[in-house]
């Protein structure tokens, strides 16, 4: 008996979360019928639930914003996602490996009168290595004889099953605290000055100016030579202030040592540049802009596409670029980078010095966007009215529709759709672009995936 209402009060409230950060995430997870929204009413304070009924979208109600013992956290009841389930084995599975990748807590909840079934043993085996703390709340546990019952579940591999009864309260109090004490201080995906320097990769091939830029941006701020990386004779990184804040470039030292053959040999430079990549947030890849782009600037480029991380692209000795030629040289580049427009760009000259002071702001642009949360509420919000505009093209005679949307992670951020059925390429591709102008991600990639309800 799911009832379908707004979307969630986060939205109501004018509060997106993003002034005093994210909320910690709380998901509910568990088979049909075992009592997950009435769990979700006990702990948001038994709201009255809204129908609404929005042609083209279903706005089931899935995410609140609760308060228990002063902390605010968010609720995502994943029952939501799938109101008429039938043979759910493999979506459930599903739903709890999403419900993990978006949350960080989850609450795993059981009907101790029915017993684990097979479902409840595939959704713990998902979350058993998610390594994500889980808390097995065994429901429907209405007087003290059924105790037993609870005590049951132990099998599931859980750890101690919490005996509760959401429809009558009883230890749901307890089952809150048990939450709240495994809710982290700052939830999951924080990120910025709190993690320590921002980790930057300075990627180009060779001679495109990556060690006059290392000098130049070193010369005048003060380096710090990071004691914990590599030995002191040859660090690995240099830690360099930047704009009021330390950034840590890695790899320097590859680019210090100036290994001519080991940077020219394809393979190890792309193996380096991986490893690079692997250790930093956001690329800065060098282009020179006195020469045509060449496939290796491509091939970097691609590398950092295929990493998932921030992108600043930087065209270097601009000042060897005729001032006539500029205007064209803009539009040639706008040509060649047409697979990843939103990567940042900054026209420098590392010799004259021209523009560095954007460098900085460009990077930190990329940074936040490739950690910016979009609130489930304000996603949904937007995705409706996208929908009502212009529908997907229906396919087979079947319009499908899209049910809910949520962000599954940052950095990079990725969106999921759960679909009615098949979107066209095309149609996720339009979505992207507009979540992209909606939201504004410049500097990050963005993934959009969706997941078809069959
Ligand atoms: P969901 O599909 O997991 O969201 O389950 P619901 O919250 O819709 O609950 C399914 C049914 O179980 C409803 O009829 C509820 O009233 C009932 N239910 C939920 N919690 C309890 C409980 O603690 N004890 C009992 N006896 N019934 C419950
Ligand atoms: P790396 O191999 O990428 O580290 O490139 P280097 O920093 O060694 O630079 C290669 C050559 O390009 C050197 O001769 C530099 O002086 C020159 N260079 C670097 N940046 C600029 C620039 O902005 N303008 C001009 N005109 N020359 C530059």
């Amino acid at each position: 008996d799911w009832v379908e209402a707004e979307l969630d009060d986060l939205e109501v409230s004018g509060d997106h979360g993003d002034d005093s950060g994210p909320l910690p995430v709380v998901a509910i997870v568990g088979r049909p019928n075992v009592g997950k929204s009435t769990l979700v009413n006990r702990i948001i304070g038994r709201r009255e639930a809204v129908v609404e009924d929005v042609p083209g979208v279903t706005r089931d109600r899935v995410t609140y914003e609760a308060n228990w013992r002063g902390r605010r956290f968010t609720v995502v009841d994943t029952g939501g996602w799938d109101p008429d389930a039938t043979g759910m084995g493999l979506r459930i599975a599903e739903q709890a490996q999403v419900a993990v990748e978006l949350a960080d807590v989850i609450v795993f909840v059981v009907d101790a009168t029915v017993g684990a079934t097979d479902a409840d043993e595939v959704v713990g085996s998902v979350l058993r290595q998610s390594g994500k703390p889980v808390i097995l709340a065994a429901n429907k546990v209405d007087n003290q004889q059924l105790e037993l019952e609870a005590a049951a579940l132990w099998s599931l591999g859980l750890g101690e099953p919490h005996s509760v009864s959401a429809l009558h309260g009883r230890s749901s109090g307890d089952l809150l605290d048990e939450m709240l004490d495994a809710l982290p201080e700052t939830p999951q995906q924080t990120f910025g000055t709190e993690r320590g320097p921002a980790r930057v990769a300075l990627l180009g091939k060779p001679n495109v100016g990556k060690s006059s830029l290392l000098n130049k941006l070193a010369g005048e701020e003060r380096v710090l030579v990071d004691p914990m990386a590599g030995t002191t004779r040859d660090p690995v990184d240099e830690l360099i202030e930047l704009g009021g804040r330390t950034w840590r470039f890695v790899d320097t030292a590859g680019i210090r040592r100036r290994d001519r053959e080991l940077q020219g040999a394809d393979f190890y430079a792309a193996m380096r540049t991986r490893a690079a990549l692997e250790r930093s947030e956001v690329a800065i890849v060098l282009i020179d802009a006195s020469e045509p782009l060449t496939e290796q600037d491509l091939r970097i480029i691609g590398l950092v596409t295929e990493s998932g991380r921030a992108m600043v692209v930087a065209f270097n000795k601009w000042d060897l670029v005729d001032e006539d030629r500029r205007y064209y040289l803009e539009k040639e580049i706008d040509r060649q980078l047409v697979r990843t427009p939103w990567a940042l760009r900054v026209n420098i000259s590392a010799m004259t010095g021209r523009h560095m002071d954007r460098l900085v702001p460009a990077l930190e642009k990329a940074l936040d966007s490739w950690s910016t949360r979009v609130p489930t509420s304000r996603l949904n919000a937007f995705l409706t009215e996208l929908v009502q505009q212009t529908p997907p093209p229906v396919r087979g005679g079947k319009q499908p529709k899209i049910l809910f949307a949520t962000q599954a992670s940052v950095e990079p951020p990725k969106f999921v759709l759960f679909t009615s059925g098949w979107l066209e390429e095309t149609y996720r591709r339009f979505i992207e672009r507009r979540i992209r102008e909606e939201f504004g991600f410049a500097g990050s990639p963005i993934e959009v995936t969706m997941k078809i309800r069959e």
